[in-house]
């Protein structure tokens, strides 16, 4: 994550150099969770006015703030003494969502992800606090009191869904090649979908069978595959599988006149399918 300097929010300089003081990690004990109790849209430099020409404080009080977007604020920084929750300025890093009790999730995760990195700098777990838990105060509000008593937890977004390969037809000389799936219908599966579907259902339409030609394995498609095996003398599965597949493109009309009529011509199997 990134976090927005003070040159990058139009920060002014604190009041009086001389009264900006560091602390090491070693005096770094604490998180405190705060809210500015103000409007989400509150712009970083208007606290800071108000902080400095309002309270007389030397700077912005906080160490960090986040707003409703997750966007982190540079406030004093990690390591120098802030003016948030008396008592605890040394020892406490002061982080406040830009807001009244109304923390959004990225809010949260931002939090998180700057008391971890607190951690990871300070070399060891620091407390998770709130202002009220420290200072008879109402603030950081009840959402954000309990999401800290929880534990700061973050919701996981949910993994995106893996991409379904990318099906390419090769082709040999007129014939496109068994493309490696079978093609299935599945009502309790997501249907099937891909350019592989879609030569098949053209081949069969072009055969005269009555197909939407949309890419979908669908259960019309299905209902087509096996008129179509039945038809040629395959295993009636309603499955494109290779055999399927391959009897597609290589299927002709048999040579005698007593052989059956190609089943591309029948409408009886055809109409299976609506
Ligand atoms: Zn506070």
């Amino acid at each position: 994550m990134k976090i927005i300097a003070r040159s990058g929010w139009g920060a002014r300089a604190p009041k009086n150099s001389r009264d900006v003081i560091h602390v090491t990690w070693a005096t770094r004990t604490e998180f405190v969770v705060h809210h500015t109790e103000g409007p989400k849209t509150q712009k970083v430099r208007a606290i800071q006015d108000f902080h400095i020409n309002g309270n007389g404080w030397n700077d912005i009080g906080y160490n960090f703030l986040v707003d409703e977007h997750g966007t982190i604020y540079e406030g004093r920084g990690w390591l120098v003494v802030g003016a948030h929750c008396p008592d605890h300025n040394r020892t406490g890093i002061g982080v406040a969502f830009i807001g009244s009790n109304n923390p959004t999730a990225l809010a949260e995760k931002s939090i998180r992800w700057l008391y971890d990195e607190a951690c990871r700098k300070a070399g060891r777990k620091l407390k998770k606090r709130t202002h009220g838990q420290l200072y008879a105060t109402a603030c950081p509000g009840p959402r954000l009191q309990a999401w800290v008593n929880a534990g700061m937890p973050i919701k996981e977004e949910p993994p995106a869904p893996a991409p379904e390969p990318a099906i390419k037809i090769i082709m040999k000389g007129d014939v496109p090649q068994w493309p490696g799936r079978v093609l299935e219908y599945d009502p309790d599966e997501s249907m099937m979908f891909g350019e592989d579907v879609r030569v098949w259902q053209a081949k069969l339409a072009k055969r005269g069978w009555k197909i939407d030609v949309d890419s979908w394995y669908g259960p019309k498609s299905a209902a087509v595959c096996r008129g179509y095996q039945k038809g040629t003398g395959l295993p009636v599965t309603g499955k494109v599988d290779r055999a399927t597949w391959d009897m597609t493109w290589s299927w002709t009309k048999p040579s005698t006149p007593s052989a059956a009529p190609p089943p591309s011509c029948e409408p009886t199997t055809a109409d299976e399918a609506n």
